[in-house]
């Protein structure tokens, strides 16, 4: 599906987004890590965050990785959004993404750079791509214990 479907300025977003996203990168040090895989489109990503002393909340996130356009931009967008927020914040705002992508409200003002994604959901074999990092996320806060090597692939295959 060429990205010239998604319209204007939501596609002017995600195109510079996936040109020069501002969270490329790995944190430093390293506490949660988590690889993702979305094979019916072959991206990849590798999510590694940076939380707080006490374990609650992420003080950085930053992602490497290859892929289209929609999981790069989705994953730059996502960092955004979570950094600097508990645990329990970022939980909620993957859920209220995959949401979106299953055609659901889009976020209120203080988050409103997400919604660039929402033509997205328009576009089922896609979606895939705009979720992977998001179920990354969800592995990565979920996992019971910080993990430096995180090595398991997630496939994001049954997510929607
Ligand atoms: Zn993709």
């Amino acid at each position: 599906m060429p990205l010239d479907n998604l319209r204007g300025l939501y596609q002017q977003v995600i195109l510079e987004r996936y040109k020069k996203p501002h969270n490329f990168g790995r944190v430093d040090p390293v506490h949660r890590h988590q690889r993702g895989h979305n094979p019916s489109c072959g991206d990849t990503i590798d999510l590694t965050l940076q939380l707080d002393p006490s374990q609650e909340r992420i003080v950085d996130i930053k992602f490497e990785g290859a892929g289209c356009a929609i999981a790069l931009a989705s994953a730059d967008l996502m960092a955004d959004a979570v950094r600097g927020r508990t645990i329990p914040e970022a939980l909620q705002l993957v859920e209220r993404f995959q949401a979106m992508m299953r055609g659901g409200e889009e976020f209120p003002r203080e988050q409103r750079a997400l919604n660039a994604m929402k033509g997205v959901a328009q576009f089922p074999v896609r979606i895939k791509c705009a979720n992977l990092a998001w179920h990354a996320l969800k592995y990565a806060l979920e996992s019971p214990e910080p993990q430096a090597n995180g090595s398991a692939v997630v496939s994001n295959e049954n997510t929607d």
